[in-house]
């Protein structure tokens, strides 16, 4: 099978899930989760600029509102906002800038690279918030995590939607092929 993504991206990728393991204090979590965030709505933003496709600004609204959601969670625990003033594409977080760096770089090549560069986002998005969901948080924390991910699997079964519609069927790059399908196939 032809790997979709540079040896670089996927280095990236790892090191974007790492950071959001179990070692992770809960702020930290917050922190990443803030920046990640913003990272799906600023790339969605771009990409629909350059390609047009609709699933791109309606999905880049939904992000929106997932990162505000952790800003709450911000204010609520009293933290810095990692995020400030940052215009669309600056990254407090360097592994997730040069993550935001690669996937522009990547889905502006076609549309197909596109519609792939949503798929793995939100591939990445639903593993890092399971696993901060296994760690020691706040009921609160938890909510908002678990509002965030019901939104990143709809995410997924949108791009999915459109990548089937240009090229056939999807093998996942992050998730396990069996929690994949059951994501995919709305239980
Ligand atoms: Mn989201
Ligand atoms: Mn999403």
């Amino acid at each position: 099978m032809k790997r979709v993504f540079s040896a670089v991206l996927m280095v990236l990728i790892i090191g974007s899930m790492s950071l959001a393991s179990g070692s992770m204090t809960e702020e930290d979590g917050i922190a990443f989760m803030r920046e990640e965030e913003k990272l799906a709505h600023d790339v969605y933003s771009v990409l629909h600029e350059i390609w047009g496709l609709n699933v791109f600004g309606n999905i880049a609204r939904s992000e929106q509102t997932h990162t505000e959601a952790v800003l709450s969670l911000i204010g609520d625990f009293g933290m810095v906002d990692p995020v400030g003033e940052n215009e669309i594409g600056v990254f407090t977080n360097s592994t997730l800038q040069e993550l935001y760096d690669e996937l522009i770089e990547s889905g502006s090549k076609s549309l197909l690279d596109a519609v792939k560069v949503g798929l793995l986002i939100e591939e990445i998005d639903i593993k890092d918030l399971e696993e901060l969901l296994e760690g020691d948080i706040d009921s609160r924390t938890a909510r908002v995590y678990e509002n965030l991910l019901r939104g990143s699997e709809n995410h997924l079964r949108s791009f999915l939607r459109q990548y089937e519609r240009l090229a056939g069927s999807y093998t996942p790059e992050v998730l396990d092929v069996e929690r994949f399908n059951e994501i995919a196939s709305g239980r």
